[in-house]
């Protein structure tokens, strides 16, 4: 169905989480928010106006109420969504919201596909697409400092900061292309000079935007740390001593850890899920369970953000297992070795290089292994400036922007045509564009909002 098809509906959804509380938030935008608001609530007093509270009934068909509740009606353009839309704030009771939603969509209403109020909102103008993705990012942030990136991005961060160098390569652009198009008008030619300081100075702008990405990324994706070893070397206890509780079991028995188990912890500000896996052993030397674990194993080295090679240190040469050189020779992830048991034998540990050296059951080294961690993840940048991109997409976008000014720079430079070097601006242009969602296809967005709840 086509966004302006779609557009002409009213849908309506729970805003607030499934369960039960002391209330719920049912939401309806859309041409018919206001005939449907008009008969499906009784009010007690007043009048139904824009951006008034009103206390009243939710009645069904029949006129039966379904629950008191606080309706609020918003209209046109004064909404989050940019069109007319209201709220019903009801007791938090499943039955109730189901029996509401019911009515509103018995009224002509239907139900909202996930991210659909706030797709709306990017089509009507409202907010950005970056604003829109920091809405989400707002709602998922775990960490102090991922939710105020969040907040940055819901006010139009993003774009407040990028407005400055979008608007100089527009000008930029039109100052080259007159002289193209109006070749008799005697323009004269354009400051060579001065372009080149001003293409210096957007892509500095967008170079320092894109020095935060790494940590900024990390804040709202987190990072997967998958902890492989031989069996026994001292993964569940590094799990546990990590995230501080006995999620692993632990165990003297080699391959005590069947399966792949998962744990999350903040380090410091970013959310990380640890992975502790199966022993890396003989797929046919093992038994049939533990082979299972130690496919999902491999799986999971695949996917890791960074992985911890722990071995112990009381057996000889303790990273040399031929196997698991052979299983971590092709990942991609940042490989940490990590010599565990240290307090066994202090000496001879201290031999083997390229190593951290902890105790996992006594805690020993685990600060150093926590910063060394946290620095493969955010990248050696000191951050100090407030983040402002907070999504791989946006990322991808500005660094397009950034590389077609690098292009266009050199163009300049090299003396090439400025038929290339307005190709170059444009394309700079275009990924701003796509980065706040003014050119962007119907599938583009679809994929973008998917990822959002229903009811916002
Ligand atoms: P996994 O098979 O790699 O998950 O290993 P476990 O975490 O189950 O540990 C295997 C054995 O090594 C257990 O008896 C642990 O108590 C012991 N262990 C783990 N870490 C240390 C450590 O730092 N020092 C000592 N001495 N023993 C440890």
């Amino acid at each position: 169905m086509s966004f302006d098809i779609k557009r002409q509906d009213t849908i309506c959804a729970l805003s607030t989480a499934h369960g039960y509380g002391a209330l719920a938030i049912v939401r309806a935008s859309g041409p018919l928010a206001y005939e449907i608001l008009s008969k499906s609530f009784r009010k007690k007093q007043g009048t139904i106006r824009p951006a008034r509270a009103l206390y009243g009934d939710i009645v069904d068909h029949h006129n039966e109420v379904i629950d008191e509740v606080m309706a609020l009606y918003f209209a046109g353009t004064k909404s989050f969504s940019g069109e007319d839309s209201f709220e019903i704030h009801c007791h938090g009771n499943q039955l109730i919201v189901e029996q509401i939603l019911q009515r509103l969509c018995a009224l002509g209403a239907r139900l909202a596909q996930p991210g659909e109020f706030s797709m709306r909102a990017v089509l009507n103008g409202k907010i950005d697409l970056a604003q829109a993705e920091s809405i989400l990012d707002l709602i998922h942030a775990q960490s102090s400092a991922a939710h105020k990136a969040a907040l940055t991005g819901v006010r139009g961060g993003l774009r407040d900061k990028t407005l400055a160098t979008h608007q100089a390569i527009i000008h930029m652009l039109a100052e080259i292309e007159a002289r193209m198009d109006f070749p008799d008008e005697d323009l004269g030619s354009y400051d060579k000079t001065h372009l080149v300081a001003t293409l210096d100075e957007s892509m500095r702008i967008l170079s320092d935007l894109l020095a935060n990405a790494p940590h900024a990324l990390r804040l709202h994706e987190g990072a997967r740390v998958v902890i492989c070893g031989k069996p026994n070397a001292g993964k569940s206890t590094l799990l546990n001593q990590l995230c501080g509780e006995d999620r692993a079991i632990v165990h003297e028995t080699a391959g005590t850890t069947r399966d792949v188990i998962e744990a999350r912890m903040l380090l410091k500000d970013i959310p990380l899920t640890l992975v502790d896996v199966a022993g890396i052993r003989e797929i046919d030397a093992a038994g049939h369970i533990e082979k299972i674990g130690i496919e999902r194993a491999l799986y999971e080295l695949n996917r890791a953000h960074i992985v911890l090679w722990l071995a112990d240190c009381t057996l000889s040469d303790p990273f040399s297992d031929p196997l698991i050189v052979e299983r971590l020779k092709d990942l991609d992830a940042p490989i940490i070795r990590v010599l565990n048991k240290v307090e066994l034998m202090a000496n001879r540990a201290k031999d083997v290089e390229n190593c951290l050296l902890i105790s996992a059951r006594e805690g020993l080294g685990i600060a150093d292994l926590k910063a060394t961690l946290y620095q493969y993840l955010v990248g050696k940048e000191s951050l100090t400036q407030e983040m402002f991109i907070t999504r791989a997409r946006q990322r991808d976008e500005i660094k397009a922007a950034y590389n077609h000014l690098v292009e266009a720079k050199g163009a300049i430079l090299e003396g090439w045509a400025d038929e290339v070097v307005t190709a170059e601006l444009r394309a700079s242009g275009l990924a701003f564009d796509r980065l706040f969602g003014t050119t962007l296809s119907e599938d583009v967005l679809d994929k973008i909002f998917s990822e959002f709840c229903i009811g916002k």
